[in-house]
Parts: structure tokens; sequence; C-alpha cells
């Protein structure tokens, strides 16, 4: 079950306070259903975003940036969460890591070395990517840091 972090420190968040009590409980609410939903995903539905929110809440939220309005809904903001987690990192265990490495043939993906070897997360960690094996690569240190924070 995915898990939706929320940062020690929002609530002094300058978006968090433009945005009043109302408007960021219904920005969680949507939050945590789109982490159960999809991870990784910011989207949420317009008429689920109706059903839980008032039209005035709506607005305050697109007006403090916590959300943005985007095709057939919103689409959440993705970098407020992601600080959220960036605190929470847990570290994934040594024999996960060992079963990756193994999986990969003990080199990188990309370029083929054997040196300086990493995990990368296809679908990056900061936008919610989980650490399954599906989502997990060995790629070495040089190519992981090129990838940044792309998908
Ligand atoms: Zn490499």
């Amino acid at each position: 079950m995915p898990t939706l972090k929320i940062h020690s420190r929002m609530f002094t968040h300058p978006k968090i306070l433009m945005a009043g009590n109302a408007a960021t409980g219904l920005w969680v609410r949507l939050a945590a259903w789109a982490v159960h939903y999809h991870p990784g995903d910011w989207h949420v539905p317009a008429d689920l975003t109706r059903k839980y929110g008032t039209p005035a809440q709506i607005r305050r939220m697109v007006a403090a940036g916590l959300a943005a309005p985007a095709a057939d809904g919103y689409e959440l903001d993705a970098e407020l969460l992601a600080w959220a987690r960036d605190d929470n990192r847990a570290a994934i265990p040594a024999e996960q890591r060992r079963r990756i490495y193994d999986r990969d043939g003990n080199a990188c993906l990309l370029c083929g070395t054997t040196d300086d070897l990493t995990l990368d997360h296809i679908h990056p960690w900061s936008l919610y990517g989980p650490d399954t094996d599906d989502n997990l690569r060995t790629l070495c240190r040089p190519c992981n840091s090129s990838k940044g924070a792309k998908v």
C-alpha cells in the first residue's frame, strides 16, 4: 500500500499558508487518492475534485499553487509532495540490492561497467516511484547522476 507523507514543516510552507485549511485539506485528500490509485502520477479527475471539494476550495487550491488545471482535471503540485518525501527516505535492504545487481548481470545497464554500481529508480523515487524490483535497475554512479530526476 503506497504511503502519502507530509513534511513536518509543511504548516509553514507559503503555498499552504496561502491556501488555508479547507483548500489544504482538499489537496491532501486528493494527493492520498492519487498515491493510492496511481503512485507517481499526480493527475486527479475533475469530477472527483468536485466531489471532495467546494468550488471555493478548488479555486483557492489552484490560486495557492497546490494544483493546476490539466486535461479533464487537475495536476497536484509534485514539487511540494516530493519535498515532503525526501525527508523520510528509507534505505533499500542489502538483500534486495544484491538480487537486482544479480538480475542485471552485476553491470551498469547503460554503459556496461562493473565499477561503482548503484540502484536507479526507473520512475524516480522523488516522484513516488516505488522501491519495487521492477522499478529498480543497476546503473553506475556516473550514469545514474547524469540521469538526474528524469523519468
Ligand atoms: Zn554506466
